[in-house]
């Protein structure tokens, strides 16, 4: 197939792209590299641009015959969502428009979205499942829930399948060692502490230590890139075939707490360090898990890392090879 992947430069997007370059596709990436590393476009065919450029959009519908889309392009910083909520409709939603209005203006009626577990905001029940109520305390999750609703209408119109993959907590590296995670800033739990178990910062701060939980610390639900990349094709394979439009949850079911996290880096890095509890962060609800039977079931995806410590491993071997400085420094 030919596939357009929006946002392939990113650390989701590389994954996603390298596994769809294994099994054959021919695949376009767009990334604007604000956030993205070119170097991390591991094959295909790369083109730097935006999704604000409608004309660029068209144009590659048609010269490139796409097929298929996976759309990852995206702000994702929930505090940042919080302090420039116009960034984020604009870019997270409005963007996202131009890009359904060149599918449907070049017939193209399969796309596959990156949606997030910031859509359901606290949750009712643990684990979460799909039809759970979505009402998101960020507008970084609200940016991706508008353009769910999106999808809906243009279904609805025009016959556009979409699989809307909301992701949990995504962690770990390409076990090739060839990409991996390298945000700047970082904010995501697990490279920090592994930047921390490098030296590269002082200490872990643990963001609050008297949630309802076992042991006060937030819990969360990690699921290791791969296996959201393998479900990414799942899903657009599904749709090629015929499948009508679904929402899926992406975890590994498992629950972690930060402090578990820690503990289970300085096993596998062999490295001890300074931990400090410090304030809660802003919008933290105590415990994201998520059902993903539904995938599972639909889909038959099974994860393969479902280990915390086997997830942590690949993400280990990718910064202790240098690969986030070497990202970082790059720019
Ligand atoms: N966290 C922490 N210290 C840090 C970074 C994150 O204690 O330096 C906590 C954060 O409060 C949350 C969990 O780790 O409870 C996972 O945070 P992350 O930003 O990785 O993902 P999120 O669940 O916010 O998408």
């Amino acid at each position: 197939m030919n596939i357009l992947v929006t946002g392939g430069a990113g650390y989701i997007g590389s994954h996603v792209l390298k596994a769809l370059l294994k099994e054959g596709h021919q695949v376009i990436t767009l990334d604007n590299l604000q956030k993205g590393y070119k170097e991390a476009v591991t094959g295909g065919k790369f083109i730097e641009g935006d999704l604000a450029d409608k004309k660029l959009l068209n144009k590659i519908m048609k010269e490139d015959e796409i097929e298929g889309v996976i759309h990852l392009a995206a702000d994702s910083l929930v505090g940042e969502s919080m302090e420039k909520p116009g960034k984020y409709y604009m870019n997270n939603f409005a963007n996202g428009i131009n890009l359904l209005e060149a599918m449907i203006n070049n017939d193209v009626k399969n796309i596959v979205f990156s949606s997030t577990a910031a859509v359901y905001g606290e949750p009712d029940e643990i684990p979460i499942k799909e039809n759970n109520k979505t009402e998101p305390t960020s507008t970084y999750g609200e940016s991706k829930l508008f353009f769910e609703k999106a999808l809906k209408r243009y279904d609805d119109t025009y016959g556009l399948k979409y699989a809307s993959l909301r992701y949990f907590n995504a962690a770990g590296a390409d076990p090739e060692g060839e990409i991996g995670e390298a945000h700047d800033p970082e904010t995501h739990l697990i490279p920090i502490v592994l930047q921390t178990a490098l030296g590269i910062r002082d200490k872990i701060y643990i963001f609050g230590d008297d949630y309802p939980t076992n042991d006060g610390s937030c819990i969360r639900d990690y699921i290791h890139v791969n296996d959201l990349a393998a479900a990414h094709l799942l899903a657009l394979e599904a749709l090629a075939e015929g499948k009508e439009s679904s929402i899926y949850n992406l975890g590994s079911g498992e629950g972690y707490s930060v402090k578990e996290v820690i503990d289970t880096v300085k096993e596998v890095t062999g490295r001890d360090f300074e931990v400090e509890i410090s304030e809660r962060r802003a919008g933290d609800p105590a415990v994201l898990i998520a059902s993903s039977d539904k995938i599972q079931k639909e889909l038959d995806w099974q994860p393969k890392y479902t280990e915390l410590e086997k997830i942590i491993s690949t993400a280990w071997q990718w910064h202790k090879s240098g690969g986030f400085e070497r990202r970082t420094n790059d720019e």
